[in-house]
């Protein structure tokens, strides 16, 4: 699996120019950026402080007074903050005092609002039309994603649904007539349409369950079958969300047999994605191009590492199963790189596009299509909307494709989204905390990742799908 000399030398020199041209200024002390930074940077340093903070942002939504609100900042953040200095622990304590309740409450809700608004573009289609406007006079593709977590009724299942059908009938009717940026990257697939949305399956059926297999599939591929028919119909591209292992199986099914029907044979390159991080992701792979060549139309695949480590180690250890994904980081980054080659040289019965922060594996895919001879319309980025606009600016200066993943949606079902976020931001194995917090040598950085050895082994005896243990008991949150 390691690359040739030559190409792993100019992956590294690609990476340096792309680290060199980050705009990574310090934001103003008058931005909104400003308070977010100081914030991550501090948790960052005391761990424990970072989990109370983190767990006070996400019980904030199910706060409903000013006293509560001043009860849990007291709960949570004094035992942390006086491991800090006592004079804090003393200053947050002040917030208990009648006068200073309210005025807690007003800075704590607001605070995490704004943090939340540069994850989350907008609490309904309408209200992002002028960032998604925006990001597109910026030259950015965009992908859209309706937020929704703990879908535990039909009501809620089909409520999903509906909000979905009605956000493509809001952006096929406006976004089509803008001229901004149009084309970013002429004659690339992924401008076939500027409308483009992010499906997460599990929430269009409230009893997804793999111990149901047959039924689940028929009810997600029929709710897909009417959110692909309102894309078609404006011509949208779509792409199906990866989620948790125990999902995933019934995901890549329906996905098959909703675009594989003699129906969706012309839409054009749905989207599906893969996850580098799971020991079955090459048979996922080649399944998924076997189907786009039985299709005979092409699909496009977003190749991410994945979400859902800490999730599926958790449930694996309490179930005693066999833990689906490697186990370390590194193994994730080398096989991440082992699957691009594998896409690129499959780029005419696929659209690979790389979903990720990490400059060593994006500059990875660049330049090995570039080894290939393939150019910029053969291939797309994809980046998080909040999480990296300086390496998705880099990228696109260079003349790429790059579209910005957007989660809409009210701040109660966006919270979860928004710890996840906040988390991966200050995650100690986190590409993005080395690349803007920490100073770690760029070399270092872009080092060619390895399998870890247990993890290569692993790899030889890796099942085929259909050996999958099945490890979902309970429907959990789409969670990245
Ligand atoms: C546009 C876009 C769309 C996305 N869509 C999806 C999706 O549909 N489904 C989904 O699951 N995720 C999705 N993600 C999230 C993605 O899977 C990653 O969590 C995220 O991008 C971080 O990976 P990185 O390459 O950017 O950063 P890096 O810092 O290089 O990598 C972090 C990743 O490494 C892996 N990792 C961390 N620790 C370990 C370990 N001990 N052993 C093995 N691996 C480890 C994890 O996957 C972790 O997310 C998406 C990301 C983007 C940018």
């Amino acid at each position: 699996m390691t690359l040739d000399t030559t190409l792993n030398a100019r992956i590294i020199d690609f990476g340096r120019g792309v680290f060199t041209d980050l705009d990574t200024n310090e934001p103003s002390p008058l931005n909104l950026r400003y308070l977010n930074t100081l914030l991550m940077r501090w948790s960052m340093s005391r761990p424990d402080f970072k989990v109370d903070l983190f767990r006070l942002v996400d019980v904030l939504p199910t706060l409903k007074t000013d006293d509560a609100i001043a009860e849990h900042v007291r709960e949570y953040l004094i035992p942390s903050a006086n491991r800090i200095h006592p004079s804090l622990g003393w200053l947050i304590g002040l917030c208990k005092s009648p006068l200073l309740v309210p005025l807690t409450a007003f800075l704590v809700r607001n605070g995490v609002q704004q943090m939340a608004s540069m994850f989350i573009a907008g609490h309904s289609p309408q209200a992002a039309l002028p960032v998604l406007r925006r990001l597109r006079k910026k030259r950015y593709a965009f992908t859209v994603d309706l937020l929704g977590e703990f879908c535990v009724c039909e009501p809620e299942a089909l409520e999903y649904q509906q909000r979905y059908l009605d956000a493509i009938d809001t952006f096929g009717e406006t976004i089509p007539s803008w001229q901004e940026g149009t084309p970013i990257v002429p004659g690339h697939a992924g401008e076939k349409s500027p409308v483009c949305i992010s499906v997460k399956l599990s929430a269009l059926y409230s009893q997804t369950n793999v111990l149901n297999f047959e039924r689940s599939v028929a009810i997600l591929s029929e709710r897909l079958t009417e959110v692909a028919r309102r894309a078609k119909k404006y011509g949208a591209l779509l792409y199906v969300d990866a989620e948790d292992s125990g999902n995933n199986s019934m995901i890549y099914e329906s996905f098959k047999r909703v675009f594989g029907s003699p129906e969706f044979i012309d839409f054009p390159y749905p989207g599906i994605v893969i996850q580098a991080y799971a020991k079955n992701s090459e048979i996922r792979v080649q399944e998924m191009l076997a189907f786009a060549q039985q299709r005979g139309a092409p699909i496009a695949i977003r190749l991410v590492k994945g979400a859902y480590w800490d999730y599926e180690r958790v449930i694996s250890a309490q179930n005693h199963w066999d833990f689906p994904l490697w186990t370390k980081k590194e193994s994730s980054d080398a096989h991440y790189e082992h699957l691009s080659r594998i896409l690129l040289q499959n780029h005419e019965v696929c659209l690979p596009a790389f979903g990720s922060h990490n400059i060593r594996s994006l500059s990875h895919a660049c330049c090995y299509a570039e080894h290939l001879g393939l150019t910029e319309r053969d291939f797309e980025i994809q980046v998080l909307y909040g999480m990296a606009e300086p390496i998705a600016q880099a990228f696109m200066e260079r003349g790429h494709l790059v579209r910005m993943y957007i989660p809409l949606g009210e701040l109660l079902p966006g919270m979860g989204y928004f710890v996840r976020r906040l988390l991966e931001n200050t995650s100690n194995e986190s590409f993005l905390k080395h690349t803007f917090f920490d100073t770690e040598e760029v070399s270092n950085l872009m080092r060619e990742p390895r399998m870890h050895t247990q993890d290569f082994q692993a790899l030889t005896i890796a099942p085929k799908p259909d050996d999958l243990v099945p490890i979902q008991l309970q429907n959990v949150q789409p969670s990245f």
